[in-house]
């Protein structure tokens, strides 16, 4: 047995039990994934209701994604972890999917259930499922349609993504945010998503949410005699501290007298500024710097009209850097003219930040920011995290093609599973058959949460796939749409990723079985393992 089994076993074993058979084993597992299937259930689609989440400080979150319901309810069963580690993997990469992924999965465990009456060995069901899922997976691909980078395309994926989101901000208000975004740093067809950097600010009216061509920095000058904006700026960029290196500070040490300590101050002093004089030398008028800049580089580049930034954030500074054509340096005394970068700096006082533009003369490298405002951090956070799903949306959109929403592709991979259990032998194909059952689930909570009878709905849409029509899904109202027609998209990467994950987490808990004896195993007594395999 390897030892990652074990683990989960001990992990997910209640710590009172003292011995458990298969068939309590599995319930307790299922019964915690069911369990948190209820609690997102509610939220999927373009109708799912928000979640109200009372917090141990006795406040209240609300909610419209799974990841954040996941992540905000203390999940006492861990067996519960497994559906939440599925949801998290989908969330991780894109922050979208993980609903349908944790529906998925729970309709999986519950087919299952089925199976196991039925008389299946939990290796043929879990057999079933993966060969089902490689279909899918193939199915999936085929299905998927480039997008191209067109406006009008991106629009169309992040507006599907960011369905029911809110925080003082409208789905499209920030949809158009993520695409005028995508949209500048897009190039020869792809979009990478680690171009556009989001930078939140509190205490400002979300109504100065923007996107900026360029990069920005939250940061103030060290000084208030500095300059503003500068604007044919020639720019170092450092995470070394601007001030003496290490050895300089030794030396303090070994000093007696107070008037020789006075004369090693001024030397001290006087490298500091022969410093900046070098910087001068090579035309830097502007520093930044992720670490700190000593007081006395500090007046010395204020009198030589030097702007200085300490404290950057160390993904700014990157992302300022490619703005700039610029390296960031580790190592002052080793930074050449080559390491810095030109362009424009402009101050914008109201909102207290530094805009940062390259100077067009093909050196730096297009980047976005879209900066969000809004009144408090609850309110900035969520947005950032609406933002954030929108950017992964939109690129693997762009990069791997996009699928029919609203339900309709999971109809469609159902029907084709099954086409496919047919040539498959045995009770195996028992099993391919509940995995499509279980890619309908989703559909089916999709049309609960908008007020219509499932039964009647995918019945309805089972018969328009079975006629050929592959894009046939349920609109906002439970009506049947032309999903693309309606713009109702989904990146195919990220339903992929939720059928995937949702397989594995499935099939791991169908494969814990009857051999594991609770407490034997973590007392280091593991002899009984496999014994009856
Ligand atoms: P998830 O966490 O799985 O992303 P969502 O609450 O975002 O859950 O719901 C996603 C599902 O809702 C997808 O199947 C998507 O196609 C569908 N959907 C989104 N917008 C619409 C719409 N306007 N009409 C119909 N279905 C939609
Ligand atoms: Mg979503």
């Amino acid at each position: 047995m390897n030892g990652r089994i074990v683990d989960e076993v001990d992990a997910i074993t209640a710590p009172d039990a003292e011995r458990m058979d298969a068939a309590s084993v599995r319930e307790y597992n299922f019964g915690a994934v069911y369990s948190v299937v209820e609690a997102v259930r509610t939220t999927l689609g373009p109708r799912g209701k928000d979640k109200m989440i009372e917090q141990p400080d006795g406040s209240v979150l609300i909610v419209n994604d799974a990841s954040t319901v996941l992540d905000e309810i203390a999940i006492a069963e861990p067996a519960a972890s497994l559906a939440v580690e599925a949801a998290d993997a989908v969330g991780r990469e894109f922050h979208d999917g993980t609903t349908t992924a944790v529906v998925i999965c729970g309709a999986l465990l519950e087919e299952a259930e089925g199976l196991l009456d039925r008389g299946l060995h939990p290796n043929t069901i879990v057999r079933g499922y993966e060969r089902a899922s490689d279909i899918a997976r193939q199915e999936l691909e085929a299905l998927a349609t480039p997008i191209g980078s067109t406006p009008s395309a991106l629009r169309s994926v992040a507006t599907t993504a960011m369905t029911g989101t809110g925080a003082g901000m409208s789905p499209s208000e920030i949809t158009d945010l993520v695409v005028s975004a995508t949209g500048l740093v897009e190039a020869s067809g792809a979009v990478d998503a680690d171009h556009v950097r989001v930078v939140t600010r509190t205490g400002y009216p979300t109504a100065d949410s923007r996107v900026v061509e360029g990069a920005v920095l939250t940061d103030d000058p060290v000084r208030e005699s500095m300059p503003r904006s500068v604007a044919d700026a020639t720019v170092l960029l450092t995470r070394d501290p601007v001030q003496l290196s290490d050895t300089g500070t030794d030396t303090a040490v070994k000093i007696g007298d107070a008037e020789s300590f006075d004369r090693f101050l001024d030397q001290e002093a006087e490298q500091v500024r022969g410093m900046v004089e070098t910087l001068v030398g090579m035309g830097v008028d502007v520093v930044l710097c992720s670490d700190s800049i000593a007081d006395e580089a500090q007046s010395a580049m204020s009198v030589n009209g030097i702007l200085g930034v300490r404290r950057v954030d160390d993904e700014a500074l990157r992302a300022t850097a490619a703005v700039l054509g610029g390296t960031v340096v580790s190592s002052l005394p080793d930074a050449t003219t080559a390491d810095l970068g030109t362009g424009r700096i402009v101050r914008d006082e109201d909102d207290g930040i530094f805009l940062v533009y390259g100077d067009g003369d093909g050196s730096g490298e297009t980047r976005a920011t879209i900066l969000l405002c809004g009144p408090t951090e609850e309110v900035v956070d969520e947005l950032a995290r609406h933002a954030g799903t929108g950017l992964e949306v939109v690129a693997s959109g762009v990069d791997e093609g996009i699928v029919a929403g609203g339900g309709a592709t999971e109809i469609e991979l159902a029907a084709r599973v099954r086409d496919a259990a047919s040539g498959v032998r045995g009770r195996e194909q028992l099993a391919v058959e509940a995995f499509a059952n279980a890619l309908e689930a989703a559909v089916r909570v999709l049309v609960e949460n908008v007020g219509r009878d499932p039964v009647d709905v995918l019945t309805a849409l089972r018969s328009a796939h079975a006629g050929g029509t592959a894009r046939t899904g349920i609109g906002a109202h439970g009506e049947l749409i032309d999903t693309f027609e309606a713009d109702v998209h989904d990146p195919a990467a990220v339903k992929r990723q939720a059928i995937d994950s949702a397989t594995a987490a499935a099939t791991l808990l169908i494969g814990v079985d009857d051999l594991f004896f609770v407490g034997e195993l973590s007392a280091g007594d593991d002899d009984d393992d496999g014994a009856d395999d």
